[in-house]
Parts: structure tokens; C-alpha cells; sequence
């Protein structure tokens, strides 16, 4: 059971925790359980670190950043013991929960499962501080914001738990954000392969890599909520292809206001013009994600795309240091865009996804930016002013309304 920030927000919502915990112990099951930090406080941690230094030492950053889960996980396991229930906290490098030394955004090596399978053998709960492992020389490491998620999953596997039940502040999966379009609809499930890609365009209910980790390890996975009463209805699954009942053409809608444009204009148009500008920018280790290319009416080329926000002051560092190979004209950046992506295993065999995405748009006189597209997603750049406008209009026209 893992339980995320708005889930362990205060002491009430701790107890409550600690109640549902009970609850599922009476039915006869063994419990492991993975906290996030109280909501807000991972946040204020990762204000702390930039104040003092933007480029503050990634490992002090860690140090920093995964304390608030060392915090829920002691009051969680006091809050079972209040309870009767015997309980421990356990942090990263008590499990141990080793990951690589990418500082940040570590990625998970060996998770030992046997102290915890041992701890719920003599019938105590295990409280996993989640986020957090420990890295080569012992130093502590996170996963990423987001990261509890993919936490869960990997205590899930390394306990070969029968499924792992990620309890949030909404009551499931939804065809997009439910606190940004109403008539979002609950999906009862979803292929592994749907989620990932909402996921990764930006539907943070699930951490992108806490998907992929447990598509890969076969883990089980509901998404549910710890505000609402648990019942047959509740919740959705995340499950294999064949596994699912309803085929639909659109899965899902997604938003990211993580990314930022960057436009490099007149270039003269030669044969190495993308490697000159992308190879600076692999080296300097940033993610482009959208691109396009266009050429101006002087012969010259305009190269548009996006990194991810964190990125862009590195990315703009790499592009000046490059200026003489690639010799452009100037560099303009935008903040305040939004990339909407629309997801579905259906666009593999379907023509005339995308168009109704343009029409849409265009219907209520949005701009696109940028363009991308893959095997089962279409993504389109926007001003961010038009965020719940487009999401809205592109809910109701892909058919996806509820109630
Ligand atoms: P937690 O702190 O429990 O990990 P998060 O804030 O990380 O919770 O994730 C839950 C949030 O994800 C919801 O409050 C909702 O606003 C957002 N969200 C985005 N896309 C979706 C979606 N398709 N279905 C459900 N929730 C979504
Ligand atoms: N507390 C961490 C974060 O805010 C991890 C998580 O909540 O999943 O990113
Ligand atoms: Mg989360």
C-alpha cells in the first residue's frame, strides 16, 4: 500500500493510514507499506537547495530532498502502533534499496525484499520511506519527482507482493486530469502500455518509471483513493493488453508544463545542420522532446523545439558555446507553452486521429506550435493560456465525456 504526499498531509490523515492499513490486515493480508513526504514538503526542501545554489552538489541535494519521507515513515509506524499493530520504519539504505550514482534521478539496482519479508512474517508492518535508496559509497540517492511511485513498485516486486495499491487524492485513472476537465471519465483499466504513455506526456498520477518497472516485473497495479470509502467500484488497474475489455480508439488526454520552446533561427541550411545543433545539447545532457524544422524565405532554416524547463538554461549555455559551428542568427526561448497529447493504442490502425485534433483546435482559434507524433500519441505545442480550453474541446471531441 502506498500512500501519496495529500494521503499522509497531516496527523488525521496519518491516522486515517494507519486505519485503512488495519483494515486490510483484518481481511487477512500481509501489508508492506511505501510513504511520500507530508504534500508541500519535498517542494519546500527543493526551495531550500536552489535558494542556497541552482547548481547545489546533487548528492547534498538527495541528502535534502528525501528527508520528508524519513519523517512520514516514523510517524506512520507510530500511528499503527497507536492502533495495537506492530510496526517499523524502514529508509532506503536500511532495506537496502541500492540505485545507481545518477544523483536526482537515480535509477534502481538490487531491491533486498528478504528484512522486509522477514518483518511481515513475525506480523509487523513494514513503513517504507519512499523516494529514497542508497547509492554507491553510501550516500543517499532519489528517484525523481514523483519518485514513491516507483518505489512501491519495486518493494512490490522485491516482496513478490499479489499487487501493489497506490493510494492517492483522486479515485483512480481518469481519461485525463479530473481537476482540470469535469467530465473526466474513471477507466476501470488500463494497459500498462496506454499508462506509460499518458505517463510520460505528462499525467503524473503514476511516476513514468513506476509504470515501465512494473510492466517489466509484472507487478500488479491499482490506482485508488484514500479520501473515499473502499468498494467494488473503486479504483482502476493497470493491466496487460489482452487483459482489458473495451478497445478505444482514444485512451487518454495528458498536459506538461514542463517544457520550454527554444527557436533557432536563421541557419544556413547545409546537410549537419541537426547534428550541430543536437550533439551540443546530448553532451550537455538535455532531453529534446518536440522538434520542427522550417525554412525561411531567404534559403535560411529555423530549427523549433523543447527541453525540459529545468533544462533550458543548460541547453541555452550549450547553443552559445556552439554558436560558431552552427552559425545561427539569434535564439528565442517561450516559457509559457503547454504540450497537450492524446493517447491511444487505436491510432495504430485508424487514420484521422490527428485531424480531429488540428479541427479542434483550429475551430476555436488555437495556434500550434509543434508538432510530434509516435505509434499511439499525437502532441501538439500551445500557449499555455489556452491549456483548459483545448483540453476541454479535445475531451468532448475525441468522444471521451462522462457524466
Ligand atoms: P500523490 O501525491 O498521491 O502521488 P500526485 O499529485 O502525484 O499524487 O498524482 C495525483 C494527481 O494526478 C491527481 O490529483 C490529478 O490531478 C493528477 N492527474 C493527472 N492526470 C490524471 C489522470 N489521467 N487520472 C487521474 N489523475 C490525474
Ligand atoms: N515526495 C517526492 C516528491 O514530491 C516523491 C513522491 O511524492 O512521489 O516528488
Ligand atoms: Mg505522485
Amino acid at each position: 500500500m502506498k500512500f501519496g504526499g495529500t494521503s499522509v498531509a497531516d496527523l488525521d490523515r496519518i491516522r486515517a493510514v494507519a486505519e485503512r492499513v488495519r483494515k486490510e490486515r483484518e481481511k487477512g493480508h500481509q501489508v508492506a507499506v511505501v510513504v511520500s513526504a507530508m504534500a508541500g514538503v519535498t517542494n519546500q526542501m527543493v526551495g531550500f537547495v536552489q535558494a542556497l545554489d541552482p547548481m547545489a552538489d546533487a548528492r547534498e541535494y538527495d541528502a535534502v530532498v528525501a528527508s520528508g519521507e524519513q519523517v512520514t515513515s516514523g510517524l506512520t509506524a507510530i500511528a499503527l502502533q497507536a492502533l495495537g499493530i506492530p510496526a517499523r520504519s524502514w529508509q532506503g539504505w536500511q532495506i537496502p534499496f541500492h540505485t545507481d550514482d545518477a544523483h536526482g534521478k537515480a535509477r534502481i539496482g538490487d531491491v533486498e525484499g528478504a528484512a522486509l519479508i522477514a518483518c511481515m512474517e513475525q506480523g509487523e508492518v513494514p513503513v517504507i520511506a519512499g523516494f529514497q535508496g542508497v547509492a554507491p559509497e553510501d550516500r543517499i540517492s532519489t528517484l525523481g519527482r514523483g519518485g514513491s511511485d516507483t518505489s512501491a513498485v519495486a518493494i512490490a516486486a522485491a516482496i513478490r507482493a499479489d499487487r501493489c495499491d497506490i493510494y492517492t487524492d483522486v479515485d483512480g485513472i481518469y481519461t485525463t486530469d479530473p481537476r482540470i476537465v469535469k467530465k473526466a471519465r474513471k477507466l476501470d483499466r488500463i494497459t500498462f502500455e496506454e499508462m506509460l504513455e499518458l505517463a510520460s506526456v505528462g499525467a503524473k498520477v503514476l511516476q513514468t518509471r513506476s509504470v515501465g518497472l512494473a510492466m517489466k516485473e509484472k507487478v500488479r497495479v491499482r490506482v485508488l483513493s484514500s479520501f473515499e470509502p473502499e468498494t467494488e467500484l473503486s479504483g482502476s488497474l493497470v493491466v496487460d493488453e489482452d487483459e482489458t475489455m473495451e478497445k478505444e480508439l482514444v485512451t487518454g488526454i495528458a498536459y506538461s508544463l514542463d517544457e520550454a520552446k527554444i527557436s533557432v533561427s536563421r541557419i544556413p541550411d547545409r546537410p549537419g545542420i541537426a547534428a550541430a545543433i543536437f550533439s551540443p545539447l546530448t553532451k550537455a545532457r538535455v532531453n529534446v522532446d518536440m522538434i520542427v524544422q522550417s525554412v525561411g524565405s531567404d534559403g535560411s532554416t529555423n530549427m523549433t523545439f523543447t527541453v525540459p524547463k529545468n533544462d533550458q538554461a543548460r541547453a541555452l549555455a550549450a547553443l552559445e558555446a556552439a554558436r560558431g559551428d552552427i552559425q545561427y542568427g539569434e535564439i528565442h526561448t517561450a516559457n509559457d507553452v503547454v504540450k497537450i497529447s492524446v493517447v491511444g493504442i487505436g491510432m495504430r490502425s485508424h487514420s484521422g486521429m490527428a485531424s480531429t485534433m488540428f479541427e479542434t483546435l483550429a475551430e476555436r482559434g488555437i495556434n500550434v506550435q509543434v508538432i510530434s507524433t509516435s505509434e499511439i500519441k499525437i502532441s501538439v505545442l500551445i500557449d499555455a493560456a489556452y491549456m483548459e480550453l483545448a483540453m476541454r474541446a479535445l475531451h468532448t471531441a475525441y468522444g471521451l465525456d462522462g457524466e
